[in-house]
């Protein structure tokens, strides 16, 4: 046989096993997602460009890793240094002005790990995008929104949750598995209380953590955030704990568990459709127990990483469909439609905007 027929005859196999094991969508069913969605879950970065103050670690600095995070972000480190941190959010911003389903975007800071005694602990920490740099500079943009970061255990939690507020937070960022926070710490009451009072919605990270080197995954335990869950706070589950184990049991389940006992945890869908996390879309866009409770965020800039591409779905996707969202260019637009055609329904589009009280 030749190179040419045998090309052939695996592309044909290839054909009929799709044929064969064609399942559709993941979802109930697909939809037309609707305009003005607000993305509640985008990351920015910095490394102290244009005096953010943001820094990372030299470890980070020196690694493979730092290029491509600004190259997935469509900057480098030359444009950064010459015209600031900034210069990321207005990448941002300029996309969403770009995207014809996202309105806006909710950009979160990342506080630095802090001691128990609440000294920062700046040699354990990777990345810090300060509150000051991104509540005030995304002012500039309407398009953006300011998404705050605050260690509970700093001796100033309390002063800036409420600086936070005034700035515009519209809600506080935590990543307890990198910034060294165990949610059910008692003590954390006060900052609990203080977030009801100020009306401020918590997004933390749950789950294991696998984009940072150093990672204690002991704290991406779900039954971490019982206690949160008792004084009241709002809390979203980010990526629906899809990463990991405890004690036998996937955390998306010990998520899923808690839910009809807490009608104030909710969780977003950001980054379901990467590779190492799609196995878990099936559950989330189908269980019972996230009915009304599941929103729309992206994890940006993830989703411009070829972990997330619609190319991987030919089971669930026509191949018309595949090949029409892998060549949209905006990364908003992409990422709904791929998450749309999977079958996430309408109202998890609608829901971060209804939830964080966005008018504009
Ligand atoms: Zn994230």
């Amino acid at each position: 046989m030749t190179p040419f027929l045998i090309v052939c005859g695996l592309i044909v196999a290839l054909f009929l096993l799709r044929l064969m094991m064609f399942r559709g969508v993941i979802g109930k069913e697909a939809v037309d997602p609707p305009r003005g969605i607000i993305d509640m879950h985008c990351h920015t970065a910095g490394f102290g460009a244009g005096g953010s103050g943001a820094w990372i670690s030299d470890a980070l600095r020196n690694s493979w890793k730092f290029g491509l995070y600004l190259k997935i972000f469509g900057s480098n480190e030359k444009t950064v240094s010459e015209e600031g941190d900034e210069s990321l959010m207005a990448i941002i911003a300029k996309s969403i002005q770009e995207s014809e389903f996202v309105d806006g975007a909710v950009i979160l800071a990342m506080d630095a790990p802090y001691t128990a005694e609440g000294e920062l602990d700046r040699d354990s920490g990777e990345v810090c995008v300060p509150n000051r740099f991104v509540g005030e500079r995304v002012k500039k943009f309407p398009e953006l929104h300011f998404a705050a970061s605050v260690h509970p255990n700093r001796k100033d939690a309390l002063e800036e949750l409420e600086w936070s507020k005034e700035n515009g937070a519209v809600l506080v960022k935590w990543l307890p598995n990198i910034q060294n926070i165990d949610p059910s710490e008692e003590r954390y009451e006060a900052y609990y209380r203080k977030l009801v009072e100020l009306d401020l919605p918590l997004l933390t990270h749950v789950g294991d953590e696998d984009s940072f080197s150093q990672t204690n995954n002991v704290l991406g335990d779900p039954k971490l955030l019982r206690f949160a869950l008792e004084c009241g706070v709002k809390v979203t589950a980010a990526h629906v704990a899809s990463s990991g184990e405890r004690e036998g049991q996937t955390n998306v389940e010990r998520l899923l568990e808690m839910m009809p006992e807490f009608p104030n945890l909710l969780a977003d869908i950001s980054t379901l459709t990467q590779s190492n996390r799609r196995r878990y879309l099936p559950v989330v866009l189908n269980d019972k127990r996230l009915e009304g409770r599941l929103m729309y965020g992206t994890d940006y800039p993830l989703t411009n990483t070829p972990l997330v591409t619609p190319l991987q779905y030919p089971l669930n996707l026509k191949v018309g469909q595949m090949w029409k969202i892998f060549r949209t260019k905006n990364s908003w637009d992409r990422d709904v439609k791929l998450k749309a055609a999977l079958g996430t329904k309408r109202d998890v589009f609608e829901m971060s905007r209804e939830f964080l009280g966005i008018k504009n």
